[in-house]
This record gives C-alpha cells, sequence and structure tokens, in this order.
C-alpha cells in the first residue's frame, strides 16, 4: 500500500514580544502557560495520533513554526519531538524543521535540537540592517544573526533557511541589496524573500494610518523582488517558489506539501490540517485550547470537506506558485469547472501564465502579481 506523503506542523504560540507588522495567532511568552500548553500540545499528539492517522503511515516532514518555537527551553522541543517519534512512523530521512530567532538560542541549544534529530534551522532574520529591524519593531541586532549562523554551523546543521522581508518603511533598492548581499555572505542553503503586506489591525496598519509609517509602495517592491532574482539566481539559489530559493537539492520538503496540495497535520492554536480532502483547524486561543484538550477533546473546529472541484481548486491555486507550474490539463479544466475559462484565456493572452504544451506556469511578470492572479482564479 502506498502512502501520500504526510507532514507534521507544530504551532508554538509564543514571541517575547509582538513585532509591528504580525498578525499570527501568539500569546506573549509566560514560563507557566508554555508548561501548561505543552502538557496539552503531548494531549493532542496522543489524540491525534489515535483519531487521524493510519499506523505507520511514514511522515516525510515535521515543522516547528510559530511564533517563536525558540522561546522554549530545548529540553521542550526535544520532549515534543521525542513524544512524535514515539507516536508517528518518521520516514528514514524526514525533514524535521525549527524556526528560531537568532537572539534565543546558542550553539548548546542548537546542538540539543541536532542531537535529537531536527536536521534545519530556519532564523527569521528580516533584515540585515538593524535600522530595518527598529523601524519594523522587531528585536534583535544583526550581530546575533551572524553569530547564529556560527553556532548553528558549530552545531552541525548544514541545512539553514534564512526568512527575510522586503518592502519595510524605510528600505530602499540599495539597502535591500545590500541586506541579500549580506545574507549571501553567511552561505544559508535556503532564502526566503516576503514582500511586507500590512495586515489589519497591526501596530504597522496603525503607524501607517497616523502617517507615522510610509506605507507600501508597490512599484518598489517589484524592483526588489527584481533584485532578489537577479541577485539570488546570480549566486547559484534556484527560485521554486515565488518568495522561495534554494541550493539545488534543499527546497523545503513541507512546504512543497502546501503548494502540492499535500496532506498535513496542524497541532497547536490556531494550527491548520489537511487529511483526506478535509481542512480543519484549531481553535486560536491557547486558553480553550487547554480547556478542550483537558476535557479529552481535540481543539478542532471549521472542518470543512472539499469536492473533487474543490480540490482540484486548491491544487491549481497553490501548484502555480510553484515555477514549474502545474499540468496544463489541471488549469483548463479548473477554468471550466468554475467559469474561469474568459478570466484564463485573457492571463494567457497576456503573458502572465504561459503554457509549452504539458504545464502552465506563472510568466516573469506574472510571477510579480501572483496574489491578484490567485484571487481572479479562485
Ligand atoms: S517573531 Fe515572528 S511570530 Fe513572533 S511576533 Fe515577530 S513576526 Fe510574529
Amino acid at each position: 500500500m502506498t502512502h501520500r506523503p504526510l507532514g507534521l506542523y507544530i504551532h508554538i504560540p509564543f514571541c517575547r514580544q509582538r513585532c509591528d507588522f504580525c498578525a499570527f495567532y501568539l500569546e506573549i511568552h509566560h514560563e507557566n502557560r508554555a508548561e501548561t500548553f505543552i502538557r496539552s500540545l503531548m494531549h493532542e499528539i496522543g489524540l491525534s495520533a489515535q483519531q487521524h492517522v493510519t499506523p505507520n503511515r511514514p511522515i516525510q516532514s515535521v515543522y516547528f513554526g510559530g511564533g517563536t518555537p525558540t522561546v522554549l527551553a530545548a529540553t521542550q522541543l526535544t520532549s515534543i519531538l521525542s513524544e512524535i517519534r514515539t507516536r508517528f512512523n518518521l520516514a528514514f530521512n524526514c525533514e524535521v524543521t525549527v524556526e528560531a530567532h537568532p537572539s534565543t538560542i546558542s550553539e548548546e541549544y542548537l546542538l540539543r535540537l541536532r542531537q535529537s534529530g531536527v536536521t534545519r534551522m530556519s532564523f527569521g532574520v528580516e533584515s540585515m540592517e538593524d535600522g530595518d529591524l527598529v523601524r519594523i519593531g522587531r528585536p534583535g541586532a544583526v550581530t546575533e544573526t551572524v553569530a547564529a549562523l556560527t553556532q548553528a554551523r558549530a552545531a552541525g546543521f548544514t541545512n539553514i533557511n534564512l526568512d527575510l522581508m522586503y518592502g519595510l518603511p524605510g528600505q530602499n533598492l540599495e539597502s535591500w541589496k545590500q541586506t541579500l548581499a549580506r545574507s549571501l555572505e553567511l552561505a544559508p542553503t535556503h532564502l526566503s524573500a516576503y514582500a511586507l503586506t500590512v495586515e489589519q489591525n497591526t501596530r504597522l496598519a496603525t503607524n501607517i494610518q497616523s502617517q507615522r509609517s510610509p506605507g507600501p509602495d508597490e512599484g518598489l517592491q517589484i524592483e526588489m523582488d527584481e533584485a532578489a532574482q537577479r541577485i539570488l539566481s546570480a549566486a547559484g539559489y534556484e527560485r521554486y517558489e515565488v518568495s522561495n530559493y534554494a541550493k539545488p537539492g534543499y527546497a523545503c520538503r513541507h512546504n512543497l506539501l502546501y503548494w502540492t496540495n499535500g496532506e498535513y497535520l496542524g497541532w497547536g492554536p490556531s494550527a491548520q490540517s489537511y487529511l483526506g480532502g478535509t481542512r480543519f483547524g484549531n481553535v486560536a486561543d491557547l486558553a480553550t485550547y487547554d480547556t478542550s484538550l483537558a476535557a479529552n477533546r481535540l481543539p478542532n473546529e471549521d472542518r470543512t470537506r472539499l469536492s473533487d472541484k474543490e480540490q482540484l481548486r486548491d491544487a491549481v491555486i497553490f501548484g502555480l506558485r510553484l515555477i514549474r507550474g502545474i499540468p496544463s490539463h489541471q488549469l483548463h479544466l479548473h477554468a471550466t469547472n468554475y467559469g474561469h475559462a474568459a478570466v484564463t484565456a485573457r492571463l494567457l493572452a497576456q503573458r502572465l501564465i504561459e503554457e509549452d504544451g504539458e504545464r502552465s506556469r506563472l510568466s516573469a511578470r506574472g510571477i510579480l502579481q501572483a496574489d491578484t492572479i490567485a484571487e481572479q482564479l479562485y
């Protein structure tokens, strides 16, 4: 019996403080709340293993995200991973990623993660200019990022991602290029470059409204995206998704699951799951999450069973984010299913989507409008 790949996502809902642009569900880290959360999480893992997964189904990836997973002690993270190993069958080459803020770790901390089977570190860097970090209310300094990379290598990590953002308040094309150049000096195997988006109800949105911060400049963001593509390609990184670049062989296997309509289970408050054609999410509230698990109930809500048409729609929308694109017959079947034939024809005529007879993919200009195209095809 063959199995589709399955990934596990663990949402650690704590940070030391909230960055100005961040709209994720999270709480400010407190020792006691973290201990209660870990008890709940262990319980969720056990219940989820019983209710959701065929025994022995191989797990291809485990991803600790957040929040900031590394506000937890290394022993807390390794005990979670050890519980997962007890309950699930991790494939021999399972990718195990931990997201980290550079100022929360040490070499000894990383060594413990490495020894427990973590294979990949993903550092939330955002910018290599201290001034940018201050302007987005993000704690930490560039020197800590540089130190974190040295510590990760000393601890034995070879698979390292840096998360960057562009279009930050006060950032210009030159300073973005400088961030890219300084990031390349650290020789990561993977780089993510996300355009800053202004989410409602964030401090950044308030600052822009009250004109304490400049709003995003779409034209500049496009120039920054083009610069990233040029500079990172020249340095040997392959753009494999709209916002993601990797050295050959280092694409993130966990995130590829999302873009290829693969299956995943998410644990922790607000985590999302997709299994057996059904999407479901956890309640985005730590207290309710804890109470539910204390009562021996999975904290799931918003369960949606997707029809075949809807599953194809999601495969098309997510798959078009991949630079390799999707089989063309999927795009055209989806267009027929949803009455998008005219819009699809227009996107092809405008060469925002290109086809080579077998596959359909966003063109270089289409990549710059990926979100708008996805909205039109939904
Ligand atoms: S560290 Fe990450 S998750 Fe935490 S507040 Fe900042 S952006 Fe949000």
